[in-house]
């Protein structure tokens, strides 16, 4: 297979999310502490969390904090504490790179794209499939 052509293989790592139970006293920590600057925050409707983002190069950190306990994050958070939640991998086309993996016999959370935080198409794969870790693809189109 010619890796190249691969719609799955990532450019980078876009951000790490990482569940926390409360972005108030989170956020102080990466900007006092680790002298990052929280440039966003945002709600996710879809996904029941707010977002705050802190870059650092091309990678950023997504706080999760919960809006619904039954909401995904909520879930996350009340099996298995705070933590590092999920790592999404920029790609050019999310929708190619969902399609692809669910042909690698990879188990999607998302047969297609939707929208995440910033505007931009996410889709995740199920961490049964990819080693206990849960993934994310993240891009630009639509
Ligand atoms: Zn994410």
């Amino acid at each position: 297979m010619n890796q190249d052509a691969n719609p799955m293989k990532p450019s980078h790592i876009e951000h790490i999310g990482i569940a926390v139970r409360s972005l108030e006293e989170a956020i102080p920590f990466y900007e006092k502490v680790l002298g990052l600057t929280c440039y966003a925050v945002e709600e996710v409707k879809d996904q029941k969390v707010k977002t705050a983002f802190f870059r650092i190069g091309q990678t950023k950190i997504e706080l999760l904090e919960s809006t619904d306990p039954e909401g995904p994050v909520g879930r996350f958070i009340e099996k298995k504490g705070e933590g590092i939640h999920h790592i999404a991998f920029a790609v050019e086309d999310v929708d190619g790179a969902l399609k692809e993996a669910e042909s690698s016999g990879v188990q999607l959370i998302d047969r297609v794209p939707r929208k995440g935080a910033e505007e931009l198409s996410i889709g995740f794969m199920h961490p049964k499939s990819t080693f206990g870790v849960l993934m994310e693809f993240c891009g630009k189109d639509s």
